[in-house]
């Protein structure tokens, strides 16, 4: 959809194409680029539209 507005992605450990996660919203198969995490606790993963829903993870 809107692509105009372009955010640095985290970078993580792992090389590109290695880590490959789905976005956690419901229904959604894109492709999450972004993670949160709270110390200690698995990572949920969200992607660029559905990012603001992993905020209430932090
Ligand atoms: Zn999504």
């Amino acid at each position: 959809m809107s692509d105009e507005i372009r955010l640095p992605k985290p970078e993580y450990a792992s090389p590109p194409g290695v880590q490959h996660h789905v976005c956690e919203h419901d229904g959604c198969p894109k492709d999450a680029g972004w993670g949160f995490a709270k110390p200690k606790q698995a990572p949920h993963w969200f992607c660029f539209e559905h990012r603001c829903e992993g905020e209430k993870f932090l």
